[in-house]
């Protein structure tokens, strides 16, 4: 049998394995992985680790509608998804925020709108709940009829913030349609505390990190484990940054919770003491939850390794700069598959299936991206190879964001993506990006199978 195309003699890397191997890939599926395949087009992968695409379940780029916090990112679907195709990244998932008083559904397909015709690469959507008018929840049934699954939910921001009520009622209609709670967890009534005590202290990211002890992040990942208990919901928690945080997610998943967490790639490389290196460092690291001390990235790393987050993503939401000011936003959209393999591989803190796993696999299991995330005949031939000795200086001109600046500015790593598959199609190699803006599609996701909890059970 002759496929299109085959990827020889690479080192294929999954969750559970490490093997030499040829992937024949047929249309848009992987058809065969063996030896000796024949294909109309072959290409050399020798020395290269064969990996799954990377899937990114936190990414902001641009939303003209409806902005973040401050400013709309400076990535636009188009620049943002082809930065994370040179990456790796096949597949990412987005969200759709609708501020208080609009339609769920009407948001959900203007944000389709947005990223259809420009993606580069694969997307699905997460639905950002900011309103607290119950009757907005009787929508939440037909966002999930739109197959997308998760609902996002934040204890803090103005604008953002929902009350206990509301996140327990929306975690009891996640809980009926079996999909995702997706929760940014702080005490924001404590920080804000904090933040009014100083408020004449400059709002720099100490003062940041100061104003949000981790104390307010344990409390809420405690709380809304509890709400999640009782309801019966799935739940991711983003962006874990603390001991505390880790902590409750470990107990919760050993009384058997469908819990998973995340951490983001600034929290692995970053510590606290990091802050005061540059005014511009400082601020293209200043998240929410702050990055902290190093015993807390220590335990981060730890509970990647050991299985108590499930995930790494990247968080990507760099701001245009403003004139005159340091640049503001984490970009890792495009590092965050080599920066965990320099960090974690490379320094012994994960082994190399391990890195697949949270970087790959992980993302598409729990958020239910179907025939994703794994090297399996009939699944996406969506793949990466990545050349573990390929050395790259990480900067504004090597990355592809629509900024100035990066967040991980000068720091050189040993291992990056020097092709990358979307589809059966390549659409990176030997750097240069060689897919069409619009060819990505979105992507309709599954639900939970009853009593079923996808990460664990393979
Ligand atoms: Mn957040
Ligand atoms: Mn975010």
């Amino acid at each position: 049998m002759s496929h299109d195309l085959v990827i020889r003699g690479g080192q294929v890397i999954t969750p559970h394995d490490t093997f030499a191997a040829d992937i024949g890939i047929t249309g848009e599926r992987i058809a065969t992985i063996g030896h000796g395949l024949n294909g109309a087009r072959t290409i050399d992968a020798r020395g290269l680790y064969v990996i799954p695409g990377a899937i990114d379940g936190h990414v902001h780029l641009t939303d003209p509608d409806y902005a973040p916090l401050y400013t709309p990112n400076a990535d636009s679907f188009e620049v943002g998804s082809r930065a994370g195709a040179f990456g790796g990244v096949t597949t990412f998932v987005d969200f759709a925020a609708p501020k208080a008083g609009l339609n769920l559904v009407e948001a959900l397909d203007r944000r389709r709108r947005q990223a259809d015709g420009h993606v580069v690469t694969d997307y699905a959507l997460t639905l950002t709940l900011r309103d607290t008018d119950p009757e907005r929840l009787e929508e939440l049934p037909a966002i999930f009829e739109r197959a997308v699954t998760s609902v996002k939910m934040f204890m803090a921001f103005e604008g953002y913030q929902l009350n206990d009520v509301t996140i327990f009622r929306a975690m009891e209609i996640v809980a009926a349609h079996r999909g995702l709670a997706v929760l940014h967890a702080e005490n924001f009534d404590i920080i804000k505390e904090l933040r009014r005590r100083r408020a004449d202290s400059e709002t720099d990211p100490q003062w940041h990190l100061s104003t949000a002890p981790s104390i307010t992040e344990g409390e809420a990942v405690h709380r809304v484990l509890a709400f999640a208990r009782h309801t019966g919901a799935r739940m991711l928690l983003f962006h874990q940054s603390c001991e505390e945080g880790v902590r409750e997610i470990r107990l919760a998943k050993a009384r058997g919770q469908a819990v998973y967490g995340e951490v983001c790639v600034a929290y692995l490389v970053y510590t606290s003491d990091d802050y005061a290196r540059t005014i511009e460092r400082g601020y293209t690291i200043q998240v929410s939850p702050p990055i902290r001390e190093a015993h807390h990235q220590a335990a981060l790393w730890q509970a990647l390794a050991d299985g108590t987050l499930d995930i790494v993503s990247a968080d990507h939401g760099p701001q245009p700069r403003q004139p005159g000011k340091p640049g503001r936003g984490v970009s890792s959209i495009e590092t965050r598959l080599s920066l965990i393999h320099h960090l974690g591989v490379r320094q012994g803190r994960l082994s190399l299936n391990r890195w697949v796993e949270v970087c790959c696999t992980n993302p598409a299991k729990v958020f239910g991206l179907p025939r994703k995330g794994q090297l399996i005949p009939g699944y996406d031939a969506d793949l990466v190879l990545f050349d573990p000795n390929k050395t790259v200086t990480l900067t504004p001109e090597t990355l592809h964001s629509a900024i100035d600046y990066c967040s991980y500015d000068g720091l050189t790593v040993h291992g990056f993506p020097v092709a990358t598959l979307s589809r059966g199609e390549v659409i990176v190699e030997e750097g240069r990006f060689v897919g069409r803006p619009g060819r990505g599609r979105f992507i309709a996701r599954g639900r939970a199978a009853a009593k079923d909890d996808p990460v664990a059970t393979t």
